[in-house]
């Protein structure tokens, strides 16, 4: 097609599934802009050149390894799977979940090597090899394209190997799991052989998404304490090139601006509170360039 040999970025997403809104969002957070609804194939922005192309996840890989599209926002675990030959870029922090082997409550597997000769259903048939191979485990794999974790309670298998992330799916079919294989969570991947010309608009894409991230990632407060106590919050304040200190009119006092990490925030904002720093103004982050 014409339309996508204009020398754009094509970057493949996930057209239908669990990944589609969080890439969507996370793709707008980044600033660029364009349409998107259910049935469209593919996307322009409007202020990059970029084309967005909506694929089966699955597919996904493969397009980037052979050059069909230049960079993809797959699963980890797509990618592992296929083991297509890609370039990763970035973690996106989104579409959390386990590949994980689990099998029923009452089952008499309950160490590894229970599962020796018995019959494991899943869709990820690669990543199960590798697993066995290192553990030393002699298991027949049922190969299944979906509603894996149904097939212990048809007979089908003694033990699955499935993706889960809140684990009710698990719950609901009187599962338990037996050991995780890996974690998984969304992540940017590239084509190993792109133009000089490509390869510039990906490092701009990247910074755009890194902003992005560590916006998401962190909030921006601003306070006001006594000056006196000033080498204190300067050890509960981390420094990220984000800390200004300022002197305000009111005498010994002194104004203070940063940005707190998510995971650390609520414990941050508790240490202030304990040295008598009463009002805090929180604000998110648009984008944070580092
Ligand atoms: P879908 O084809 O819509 O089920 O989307 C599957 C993709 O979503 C997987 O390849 C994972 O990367 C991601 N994902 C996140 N959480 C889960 C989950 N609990 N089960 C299956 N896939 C998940």
């Amino acid at each position: 097609m014409k339309k996508f040999n204009n020398g754009n970025l094509k970057l493949a997403i996930q057209k239908e599934g669990r990944l589609t809104q969080d890439s969507l969002a996370f793709l707008r957070q980044t600033g660029l802009e364009f349409e998107s609804y259910q049935k469209l194939l593919y996307s322009s922005c409007r202020n990059f050149p970029l084309e967005i192309l909506y694929l089966r996840d699955d597919d996904i890989p493969n397009y980037v390894s052979t050059g069909v599209v230049d960079l993809g926002i797959a699963g980890q675990n797509i990618l592992s799977e296929k083991r297509e030959p890609v370039k990763k870029l970035l973690n996106l922090r989104f579409g959390f979940c386990s590949l994980v082997i689990a099998v029923p409550k009452d089952s008499p597997i309950k160490i590894l090597s229970d599962l020796n000769g018995k019959r494991i259903a899943t869709s990820y048939p690669n990543s199960s090899k590798v697993f066995f191979k290192k553990n030393n485990i002699q298991a027949d794999l049922v190969q299944v394209r979906g509603s894996v974790e149904i097939t212990p309670a048809i007979g089908v298998a003694d033990a699955i190997i499935d993706l889960t992330s809140t684990g009710s799916t698990l719950i609901l079919q009187d599962l338990r799991v037996l050991t995780k294989i890996y974690d998984s969570e969304a992540v940017l991947v590239a084509n190993n052989d792109l133009s000089k010309n490509k390869k510039k608009l990906v490092n701009n894409i990247i910074t755009r998404f890194k902003g992005a991230l560590s916006a998401k990632n962190y909030k921006y407060i601003n306070l006001s304490a006594e000056e006196k106590i000033l080498p204190r919050l300067k050890k509960i304040i981390p420094v990220l090139g984000f800390q200004y200190f300022s002197f305000i009119p009111q005498k010994g006092k002194v104004s203070v601006t940063s940005v707190i990490k998510e995971d650390i925030f609520w414990e941050t904002i508790e240490k202030l509170k304990i040295m008598g720093i009463k009002r805090i103004l929180v604000l998110p982050i648009e984008k944070m360039i580092i």
